[in-house]
């Protein structure tokens, strides 16, 4: 899936290889306008992602000095990454939403064994095991690329209207995948660019930060914010991986309908037991048995779980039994 494609409208597609990943490529959107280029996402930062992206711009006759800004569907190492290289080389601006700002600040700020120490304790506090917490550490866990060149230099907020020459482009706050995910729709050629909100082939992921209970109900927001997708009633969407989405709306459905059976099979799934974060993420189902996946497999699907946990909780069909460490979980009938 190298190089670059025309998708029409002057909006043209380039897979920027993810060094090491199953996902492959991020597919950054370059949109043309009488200014230069508009880049929807940036891709991962390394010299492996850079000379895709750059390759990439040749192939559709422009250069990373044409690019007059980049707008982040949301801050994740394959998105965020090169935007910082980008701006150097053109001067380009760099727009993010207001909640994913927040979230590069802090993330910034804890580093190395700071951040090591928090997933450690996350862990226990989840329920893992010795074995589970030490095969996490030895995980070659790939670092984001989160350096201060890359940080944003604008703010987004819902619904605002990002001013361009010649084109018609709002962001649409969708939180869930992240605080401060957005997608954007170009008006003037009705296509949404979906980043890793609505994709076509794949489930985006939906993770709790912290464990065993979080105050953010990320699932809330993502099933708030695929409502949401459904009510614009826009049919072309250009994901971030994966192959275009023929009708955002009907897909934002299937997808909010995959979470309601996921927590139905949870609630199910507990039975009379009581039960760690750590073993509800063994009890649901995933793409292959717990005990074949990888310790950063295991990372995110153990996020996964207590995000649906935490919905649970909140829709009053689980609760947290007091006094217990690490906590536990019980199903309300
Ligand atoms: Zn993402
Ligand atoms: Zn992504």
């Amino acid at each position: 899936m190298n190089g670059a494609a025309p998708i029409g409208d002057g909006i043209f597609q380039i897979a920027v290889p993810i060094t090491n990943n199953p996902l492959g490529h991020t597919l950054v959107y370059a949109m043309e306008s009488p200014n230069g280029l508009i880049l929807v996402d940036a891709g991962w930062d390394d010299d492996n992602g850079w000379n895709g992206l750059t390759a990439g711009l040749a192939e559709i006759g422009h250069s990373v000095k044409d690019v007059e800004g980049v707008v982040l569907t949301h801050f994740h190492p394959d998105h965020v990454g090169l935007c910082g290289r980008v701006r150097e080389a053109s001067g380009a601006w760099i727009a993010m939403h207001r909640s994913d700002f927040d979230e590069f600040e802090l993330m910034t700020a804890a580093r190395d064994q700071e951040f090591l120490n928090f997933h450690r304790q996350n862990l226990i506090n989840a329920g893992a095991g010795p074995s589970d917490v030490a095969a996490f550490e030895l995980a070659d866990a790939p670092q984001a690329p989160t350096t201060s060149a890359s940080k944003p230099d604008r703010i987004l907020n819902d619904d605002e209207r990002i001013p361009l020459a010649g084109r018609e482009l709002r962001a649409v706050h969708t939180p869930g995948h992240t605080p401060g995910h957005v997608c954007f729709h170009l008006e003037d050629a009705d296509v949404m660019f979906t980043g890793d909100h609505v994709l076509q082939k794949t489930t985006p992921h939906v993770g709790a930060f912290q464990y065993p209970m979080e105050e953010r109900d990320a699932l809330a927001e993502f099933l708030a914010s695929l409502r949401r997708m459904k009510s614009m009633n826009i049919t072309r969407g250009l994901g971030a991986h994966g192959i275009p989405i023929d009708d955002v709306a009907a897909r934002s459905d299937e997808l909010v309908a995959h979470h309601e059976e996921r927590l139905s099979h949870l609630h199910e799934a507990f039975g009379d037991d009581e039960l760690t974060v750590w073993q509800v993420a063994e009890r649901m189902k995933w793409y292959k048995p717990w005990g074949d996946i990888s310790p950063l497999g295991k990372h995110m699907a153990l996020a996964e779980a207590a995000a649906h946990l935490r919905h649970l909780v909140a829709r009053n069909l689980a609760v947290q039994v007091p006094d217990r460490a690490p906590a536990v979980f019980v199903r309300v009938e």
